[in-house]
């Protein structure tokens, strides 16, 4: 399995050099050459645990990491780390399941990815001999700083450093990454918003000078971005296990199709179903649920993407995006890979805030659905959710059933339907306690304590006593000053 970047500009790389690499030199993003095939039956996979479901998908990706070493990344991701012994726990609540990504150490589904992108590091730089140290660029809207400082802190050959948008993301996202231990963790506060922060890390990828000041220091430079085709692998099989789920519970027989509803941000987790659709996982529509930043609901809806408007900061902060990363290979994949046609597109984005895509291409999108919901709109979810089924989800996870339900009413479309849940709801206590009626409190804290008082939910172990825990990081930084600061942690 070869990788090649969506602008063209680098060619037959092995997975390894993609994952180590983080990001192309032309400022593509990896892709696969083909998208593999599902590698078994799925009749034999009934009922089979996440880890040798895992262990198949992303072996179909990433042959070249070979057997022995993948099941050594494999295990040591998904173990008891996850609260949930079956790693991801599918819950059927009314008429939806719910695929419950957030049992791992951070409360957010980054932790699905983040928990084995250093495994793979680790085993990339041994197999390539790898003498220099790897320092891993994040830039978060609040979930992949925590996820990614937590699989890395430590890791031997590896630096990591997170920029987090200071104001655009929770009290206890914030908290969560200041406190990071860990000798090889930075984390800073930018002056701008997650775009702000995404755009500078890219800046400074694309920089050969750059590359070259941080090589004097011994130290070559990667990601841990949904950019990183390492990231976005691992969240393919949780799909497919979804899949199989709801045939181990009766819903489908195998070979008919579900529908798959994602709250998104940068485009990178409902990629990844759309990888599983392609593997040839039955999946009729996919679902791509905005918040009021609906840049994406636009898209599917006129085929324009247009970033030039208002940018919201609204209570489900880690979709407070306007660039949506993984879109781009989402666009190489409907352009049949021409990497030309790809690259206009993008050049219109730069230069003009949008680009249009001719109707050939439209034709491809046939697959998805999308909508939006406002912050009333997912309060409101939130608050009928649990009085009708005494059901939690976080602000994110409403937005995605708010805009299921409007999908179903327009389209009548009832197939069996597997929701992305994302985040745990005390990761986003103060507006979820709110929703179910408790009164505000005086801090995201508090708010845990009211809600688990009030619902008796079991509050995930990495938010219990977070605010008695010692801050660590927190400077804050301008734009500008990003380069440099990366430099001076090396
Ligand atoms: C990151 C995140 C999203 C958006 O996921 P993308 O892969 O960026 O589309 C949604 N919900 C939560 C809780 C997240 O942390």
């Amino acid at each position: 399995m070869k990788y090649s970047s969506t602008r063209g500009g680098e060619r037959d790389k092995s997975s390894i050099d993609a994952i180590l690499q983080g990001i192309a030199s032309d400022k593509g993003l990896f892709v696969p050459e083909k998208i593999p095939e599902l590698p078994f039956d799925m009749s034999d996979m009934v009922n089979k645990p996440y880890k040798e479901i895992a262990f198949q998908i992303i072996g179909a990706f990433f042959p070249d990491l070979g057997k022995e070493s993948l099941h050594y990344c494999v295990d040591n991701a998904y173990d008891e780390k996850f609260e949930k012994e079956e790693i991801v726990p599918v819950r059927k609540v009314g008429e939806v399941n719910f695929l419950e990504l957030y049992h791992g150490k951070t409360a957010a589904f980054k932790d699905m990815a983040l928990s084995i992108l250093p495994y793979f590091f680790r085993v990339c730089m041994q197999k390539k001999k790898e003498d220099k140290k790897i320092c891993i660029l994040t830039a978060t809207s609040g979930d992949t700083g925590k996820a990614a400082l937590e699989g890395f802190a430590d890791v031997a050959g590896t630096e990591i450093i997170v920029f987090y948008p200071n104001a655009g993301v929770s009290e206890v996202q914030e908290r969560q990454m200041v406190t990071q231990k860990g000798k090889n963790t930075h984390v800073f506060a930018i002056e701008g918003n997650f775009d702000d922060a995404q755009t500078g890390v890219k800046k400074i990828f694309n920089d050969p000078a750059f590359a070259k000041k941080a090589l004097d220091k011994g130290v070559k430079l990667s990601s841990a971005n949904s950019i990183n085709i390492g990231r976005l692998v691992p969240q393919v099989a949780y799909y497919v296990y979804g899949y199989l789920s709801l045939v181990a519970d009766g819903q489908l027989e195998i070979g008919q199709q579900m529908n798959v509803v994602v709250p998104t941000g940068n485009f990178g987790n409902i990629l990844a179903a759309y990888y599983a659709k392609k593997m040839g996982t039955p999946i009729d529509k996919l679902i791509c649920a905005s918040n009021e930043n609906k840049v994406l609901t636009d898209f599917f809806k006129s085929g324009r993407y247009d970033i030039d408007r208002p940018f919201h900061l609204t209570n489900s902060p880690s979709m407070d995006i306007l660039i949506s990363s993984n879109l781009e290979r989402l666009l190489y994949d409907i352009l049949d890979g021409n990497s030309e046609k790809l690259v206009n597109l993008m050049k219109d984005l730069e230069n003009n805030k949008s680009y249009r895509l001719d109707e050939q291409a439209r034709t491809k999108l046939k697959d998805f659905a999308a909508g939006f919901a406002t912050v009333a709109e997912t309060n409101e979810t939130i608050g009928k959710i649990y009085e009708e089924y005494g059901y939690l989800v976080d602000t994110h996870t409403a937005v995605a059933y708010k805009v299921y339900r409007d999908f179903l009413e327009e389209t009548g479309n009832n197939r069996p339907t597997l929701i992305a849940s994302t985040a745990s709801p005390y990761k986003f206590a103060e507006s979820v306690s709110q929703s179910i009626g408790l009164a505000k409190s005086n801090s995201g804290f508090e708010s845990i304590l009211d809600l688990h008082k009030k619902t008796n939910l079991p509050i995930p172990n990495g938010l219990k006593d977070l605010d008695k825990a010692e801050i660590l990081h927190g400077s804050k930084i301008k734009i500008s000053e990003m380069p440099e600061t990366v430099l001076n942690s090396l």
